[in-house]
């Protein structure tokens, strides 16, 4: 995990900001590097919004928040970023020669002469249940997400939840696991109906058991749990388990960009409107995670703002170049970077 990345230009964060910016940047020839603590691209059109339709980008007078980030993947192919999923930016720090260096919780690092901080809102982070002590037992036998299957292998797995992560990892795990609980405090889930059909016949085949209830009690010591109790209306139970992965939803907080040594302004970016660079000459901040006189949160303003930091991108890596202002309908040479001719 010590793989030291070198590009042009990293971007922290693919919403459809980063991913657009790819494009912008990949016209003037700059290779980028996208990293986000997420999944799956598309930020928050597609953690939060993936089924609701945007009215507002050009062009489209309707799409889903999955279809945007869909046709913004297909958009960015040609200049062939590298995706770094699963990972959330720890460092930012400048080396001797001026190049930026990150490093991540995964372990790695990334070097570059240009950053840019497309993080959004910041970094989603999972919401805690209300369990007293839950806290010791974090990261070695309680998670909030599933990063390798491998680690839930014959154990006695316990998923808190009824939505979309609770029902697709109960029908992921249930065959690895040794038993698997499913609690939660209605009997009604808001999840895929699909996958509510699919753990309803695993509870009539025996192969799964759900509690309806709530948490209210751990048991285990040094961070390794052997159960939990489950409170309902008609009393206490109690369930055995040495895993457990509560899915609670996710919220938005700053997280580490407020340790880079960034001027902020109540948790955003102050840039110029000419560059979109930060107090930090070499770091661009576009999209929602910036403000200045007249921001607006939408996503056709992060657009433009990723055109403008591109230009101005190009110059710090590579001062003596001479940029010649060019249209994707009439320029051959950006048609070829494009594939199209
Ligand atoms: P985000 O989409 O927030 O993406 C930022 C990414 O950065 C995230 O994926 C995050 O995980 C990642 N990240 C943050 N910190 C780190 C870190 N340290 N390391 C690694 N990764 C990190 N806008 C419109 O224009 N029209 C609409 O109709 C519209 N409807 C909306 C409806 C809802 C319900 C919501 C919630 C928003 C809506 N918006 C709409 C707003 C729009 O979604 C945002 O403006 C847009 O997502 C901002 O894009 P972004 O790329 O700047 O940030």
């Amino acid at each position: 995990a010590t793989e030291v990345i070198e590009k042009d230009v990293v971007i922290i964060g693919a919403g459809p900001v980063g991913l657009f910016a790819v494009f912008e940047l990949g016209l003037l020839d700059l290779s980028t590097a996208l990293i986000d603590i997420l999944d799956k691209p598309g930020g928050q059109c597609a953690e939060l919004y993936p089924e609701k339709p945007i009215y507002d980008i050009p062009g489209y007078p309707e799409i889903t928040g999955e279809g945007l980030v869909e046709k913004l993947i297909e958009q960015i192919k040609p200049f062939n970023p590298s995706f770094h999923l699963n990972r959330m930016v720890e460092s930012l720090d400048r080396e001797a020669d001026g190049r930026f260096r990150l490093t991540t919780d995964a372990g790695d690092t990334f070097i570059a002469k240009v950053v840019v901080i497309a993080a959004g809102g910041g970094s989603f982070q999972p919401k805690r249940p209300p369990v007293p002590g839950i806290e010791a037992y974090e990261n070695a036998s309680v998670f909030y997400s599933v990063r390798r299957m491998e680690e839930f292998r014959d154990h006695d797995v316990l998923i808190v939840g009824g939505g979309d992560s609770a029902l697709d990892w109960t029908l992921n795990l249930q065959p690895i696991a040794r038993s698997l609980t499913l609690v939660h405090r209605r009997d009604e889930f808001r999840a895929a109906p699909d996958s509510v059909k699919k753990m309803h016949a695993l509870l009539e085949a025996g192969k799964i058991d759900f509690q309806m209830g709530q948490i209210s009690a751990l048991q285990g010591d040094n961070g390794q749990l052997t159960g939990a109790t489950v409170k309902s209306k008609t009393g206490e139970t109690s369930v055995g388990c040495t895993r457990m992965l509560p899915f609670f939803g996710l919220t938005m907080k700053l997280g580490p960009v407020a340790n880079w040594g960034i001027n902020l302004e109540e948790n955003l970016i102050p840039v110029d409107t000419a560059k979109f660079e930060t107090s930090e000459p070499g770091i661009f901040a576009i999209g929602d995670i910036n403000t200045y006189p007249g921001k607006l949160k939408l996503i056709l303003c992060g657009f433009h703002e990723g055109a403008l930091m591109a230009q101005a991108a190009a110059h710090i890596v590579d001062p003596d170049r001479r940029i010649v202002f060019q249209y994707t309908t009439s320029s051959s040479s950006l048609q070829k970077k494009l594939g199209v001719i």
